[in-house]
């Protein structure tokens, strides 16, 4: 009998093998017909010729004309790689994007995730060895050159979204262009190696200045279906853009024609509050209007859930998308007929004389403008509508000043020096940061013992470098092992991961102050954080327990995840999985400190704290477990300035452990 059920199993898995071989050639059409259709494909032989005939390429293209999706199935179709020739990276600022266009590419070729198109993120990797095609973050590829220093594996390297201008798609510019140039000479001498061809690819008019840092490029047009998008100013300036989102949403919804609304908004916090609102009020909606259905859309947002925005609205539903600036034109979705453009993005700053890294609301330049009203009029003629006036829009600047101009340069100097460039002061970088926050940069890592005073990469830099972390937390974790605290400082590594994991309903602020108080570690913010997820694990990640306790289980489990994550980067590492038995307060934070010395603070006789570095006044945030608290010194992790200089992830330190967590550093100055 078994050999009859095994007969069986044969022929049903045949029967299968047929029918999945329809379906599959159904689908294909299906794709390819889909494909046909997008502006891009009428310059398919176009491209592929140009990418044949010469080592750099610029592609400019509205939003949503097909260059991301498309470029990379044109140069596997054209046989440009190949196993044996290598395949094609294509690098995405976003981690989001790098998923959600892999999973759209690997649908499109009707093969699985993680065969020929795969991606890779941080805390994430569904790249295999049979993957060409693969999506990954400007970080993940920086991090490749760490091991295959000439990128050997890949034939061609897009680098995406480069008017974005991020500090590691800048950094690779010139990691690529000296990788590109060092294969050519390789290869003319005979040597058994590909030349490197590399794909810069823009939405926005800014092609010369790629094509001139490339030697003269040549750069292709891809000319997209833009329709015409009715564009509304404010008459006043609005003093709280959640209101005045709200309050437009609902304007749309029960004024205008159907059409789905895209709202940006400049971060998770801000989506997920006007994501319960749209909520509530939808639900006073009465008659036979149509429902109003919010489709969140951030970095963190599990992946089921992203694909919410990519589904048609259910029948009778009008869709309001609110996402972050990751809608702008990195990803494209289908049905918008309205944005609201609330006019501010999150952007990372640094004032590179004092050492602040903050994370500040920012008006958004008039080229990030534009991009926001073409979403409106990508499938027909749409409407904008700008939630801040005419005047406001005149003085904005008119394009975003490169990151690597505005942000903390240590981890890009690591990451630079780790790949074997010495001299980062000569790099060949397309607009060269100040030269005053390269110098800080390496004071830093010089500061942490990643380099020493000749700029030579140290072991311990070394290793820091292998971390996907900032210098200052790969530190931390590597010091661990000396404290025996390791896996106490992956948790609470990973739980700072994520924005919070908190869940603060602003209606129901002092309660859930209240409730959570019983968390809270008299030491700060990092014990306390260890405390919530004690007490998570003791319940078993109850769900019920989370909603009582105001903790943002989703959350939670994402910094899990990471967590899970660094317990293995530490196993590669061979750093081993310690914890100590219950007395972590005093080794947690002493070891914490060995990153974060120079985010420190001390007590002023009036009571107010000011900067070890620096000697800057900073408040405790009032959502800090140290708020209100008198101890000699602090330790935090983010100074974030908004109308003050406010530290957030605070805890108690004593100043005399300073000189032992940085010895170097502290040794000539007087405390
Ligand atoms: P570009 O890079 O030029 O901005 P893309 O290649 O990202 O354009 O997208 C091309 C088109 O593919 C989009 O206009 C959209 O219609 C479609 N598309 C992309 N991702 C998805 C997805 N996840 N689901 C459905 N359609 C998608
Ligand atoms: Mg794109």
């Amino acid at each position: 009998s078994s050999n009859k059920k095994q007969k069986f199993n044969k022929n049903n898995s045949n029967n299968n093998n047929k029918v999945d071989r329809a379906q599959i050639k159904a689908k294909r059409k299906e794709m390819l017909d889909f494909r046909k259709k997008l502006p891009i494909y009428s310059g398919r032989d176009a491209i592929i010729k140009a990418i044949q005939d010469n080592p750099a390429v610029i592609v400019m293209g509205e939003t949503g004309s097909g260059k991301t999706t498309q470029i990379p199935q044109f140069i596997k179709e054209a046989g440009i790689i190949s196993d044996t020739l290598g395949g094609v990276a294509i690098t995405q600022p976003r981690r989001v994007a790098a998923v959600n266009l892999a999973k759209r590419v690997a649908e499109e070729t009707v093969t699985k995730l993680g065969g020929q198109v795969g991606y890779t993120v941080r805390f994430d990797d569904t790249s295999s060895p049979h993957t060409i095609i693969k999506y990954l973050t400007d970080g993940m590829l920086l991090r490749e050159v760490l091991s295959d220093e000439l990128l050997l594996r890949y034939k061609v390297i897009v680098l995406d979204e480069a008017h974005e201008r991020t500090l590691r798609t800048d950094m690779l510019f010139g990691m690529v262009k000296n990788i590109q140039r060092i294969r050519h000479e390789k290869a003319k001498n005979g040597e058994n190696v590909e030349e490197l061809k590399i794909v810069v690819m823009s939405a926005t008019l800014d092609a010369e200045k790629f094509s001139e840092f490339f030697d003269g490029a040549k750069i292709l047009y891809v000319s997209g279906r833009l329709h015409p998008v009715d564009t509304f100013f404010t008459q006043e300036p609005q003093a709280d853009y959640l209101d005045a989102t709200l309050v437009s949403i609902f304007q749309i919804h029960t004024k205008n024609p159907h059409g789905d609304i895209l709202v940006f908004l400049p971060g998770q916090e801000a989506i997920e509050t006007l994501t319960g609102l749209v909520n509530d009020y939808a639900k006073q909606l009465r008659g036979k209007q149509q429902r109003l259905l919010p489709c969140p859309l951030f970095a963190a947002l599990p992946p089921s859930q992203q694909q919410r925005v990519f589904d048609p609205a259910p029948a009778n539903t009008r869709k309001v998308i609110l996402a972050t600036n990751i809608a702008e034109t990195s990803i494209t979705i289908p049905g918008i007929k309205y944005v609201i453009d609330c006019g501010l993005a999150k952007m990372r700053g640094f004032n590179p004389k004092i050492g602040v890294e903050s994370l500040l609301l920012h008006p958004i330049s008039k080229s990030s403008a534009w991009q926001r009203t073409g979403r409106a009029g990508r499938e027909r003629a749409g409407v904008c509508y700008r939630l801040y006036t005419e005047d406001t829009f005149r003085e904005l600047e008119d394009d975003t000043v490169p990151e690597i101009r505005r942000c903390n340069l240590a981890a890009a100097v690591l990451s630079l020096k780790a790949s074997g460039i010495e001299n980062i002061l000569e790099f060949d970088y397309m607009d060269r940061p100040s030269r005053i926050s390269l110098v800080r940069a390496l004071e830093e890592l010089y500061a942490l013992g990643a380099i020493d005073d000749t700029g030579t990469l140290s072991p311990l830099g070394r290793k820091m470098s292998e971390f996907p972390l900032d210098p200052a937390f790969s530190k931390v974790l590597i010091t661990s092992a000396e404290y025996g605290c390791t896996m106490e400082v992956i948790a609470i590594v990973s739980l700072l991961s994520v924005d919070t994991i908190f869940f603060t309903p602003s209606d129901k602020r002092e309660q859930a102050a209240e409730v959570r108080k019983k968390f809270l570690h008299p030491d700060g913010d990092h014990l306390t954080l260890l405390n919530v997820l004690k007490g998570y694990w003791e319940v078993k990640g109850d769900v019920e327990w989370c909603k009582e306790n105001f903790i943002n289980i989703r959350n939670v489990k994402i910094a899990l995840e990471v967590r899970e994550q660094l317990v293995r980067f530490c196993e590669r590492l061979e750093i081993p999985p310690q914890a100590t038995c219950g007395t972590e307060t005093e080794s947690v934070l002493k070891c914490f400190l060995t990153g974060f010395f120079q985010n420190t603070a001390l007590l002023q006789p009036d009571g107010s704290y000011k900067t070890v570095v620096g000697n800057q006044t900073v408040k405790i945030h009032p959502g800090s477990a140290m708020f209100g608290k008198r101890v000699e010194g602090i330790m935090y992790n983010e100074l974030v300035f908004t109308t003050k200089h406010y530290v957030r992830g605070v805890s108690a330190i004593q100043s005399a452990w300073l000189p032992l967590a940085a010895p170097k550093y502290f040794n000539n100055k007087a405390l």
